[in-house]
């Protein structure tokens, strides 16, 4: 009997390492702590044995279902600690994800240039000027030296509302809001940033667009600070490796009139498809104020003289970033827009 239990508890450490996962060492405990199990099986006939063996067995079986037992919840307990790891592992919440991220919008190319232009100016020592886009046809054409019948109205169709009241052919209007407002003679120096309207719709005109106008007022202010003025600008916004030169030109409210052009942006003045060849790129108008227009609002053009100058937003970004096509800034084509 001693010997069969011996070989018995041999062969249950055998088996025992041999259990690999909750269900074997079930199986492992039913086969021999069970009811129906091999030392349960000894422990029932040990009333067959004699007085003398029974203790001394039942001592042995006890000793090995004890150890079998202490064997069983030590690796029970090492299993629910691995599958403990193994969940925590798998169930791990990774902090170090990156969050969601909220997609912000940012500045319309055309809102960047004119911010651009504004600040320029502002360094200059100009004022920012505001005023009305539905506009009277006397500020946005008869105080301007713009007559009723002046056929430089022609160049400027725009929407009207009424026979009086139309939206603003340009951002003129307000420069001349501005010496009403001041004292006479007083010195002005605004610019107007502002939209305008006009009867216009191809690759480089939109029914709506932006002008930049600036107006200079001044005891002594001659042609040469207009000019220097409008190169600072150029090179401020262009590159300082840019010139400009003046053309003679024709606008009802300044006398003598000149368009301005850049040398070319792309080309640096060698001639390219976009200056045509020319090496130059129109970009404004301008002139000294009229002495006319200086009378109509209160100031004395025998004291005072001006100039101003007005330019397209619109034409200054085409060329700042080289866009061939107006309409691209209204079209709210957002893989367009992504690129500024
Ligand atoms: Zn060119």
């Amino acid at each position: 009997m001693r010997e069969q239990l011996a070989a018995m508890h041999k062969e249950a450490l055998a088996e025992f390492s041999r259990t690999n996962g909750v269900e074997s060492l079930n199986d492992f405990r039913v086969k021999y702590l069970g009811k129906k199990g091999s030392l349960t099986a000894i422990l029932r006939g040990l009333g067959a044995l004699s007085a003398e063996e029974r203790p001394l067995i039942g001592q042995i079986v006890n000793e090995i279902r004890a150890e079998l037992e202490g064997l069983i919840s030590a690796r029970t307990a090492e299993l629910k600690t691995a599958e403990l790891n193994e969940r925590l592992a798998s169930e791990r919440i990774d902090v170090t994800l990156p969050g969601r991220s909220r997609q912000l919008g940012h500045k319309h190319p055309l809102t960047l240039t004119l911010n651009r232009i504004k600040a320029i100016f502002m360094r200059m020592g100009f004022e920012i000027a505001d005023g009305p886009e539905v506009e009277s046809d006397y500020y946005n054409f008869e105080a301007l030296n713009l007559p009723k019948d002046h056929p430089a109205r022609d160049m400027q169709d725009s929407f009207y509302i009424t026979e009086e009241i139309l939206l603003r052919t340009h951002t003129s209007p307000v420069q001349v809001r501005t010496m009403q407002a001041a004292e006479p003679n007083q010195p002005i120096r605004v610019i107007v940033p502002g939209k305008v309207y006009r009867r216009d719709y191809d690759a480089t005109h939109s029914p709506m667009f932006h002008q930049v106008e600036g107006l200079v007022i001044d005891k002594g202010i001659r042609f040469s600070d207009l000019k220097g003025t409008l190169q600072l600008f150029a090179r401020e916004i262009f590159g300082s490796d840019v010139n400009i030169r003046l053309r003679p030109s024709f606008f009802p409210f300044t006398e003598p009139s000149a368009e301005v052009d850049v040398s070319c942006v792309m080309c640096k003045g060698k001639g390219c498809r976009v200056c045509k060849g020319t090496g130059w790129l129109e970009i404004l108008g301008s002139g000294m104020v009229h002495p006319r227009v200086l009378e109509m609002s209160g100031f004395d053009p025998n004291q005072v003289s001006g100039f101003a100058f007005g330019m397209g937003v619109e034409r200054i970004a085409m060329l700042v970033y080289g866009i061939d096509d107006l309409r691209l800034f209204f079209d709210n084509d957002s893989r367009f827009l992504r690129q500024f």
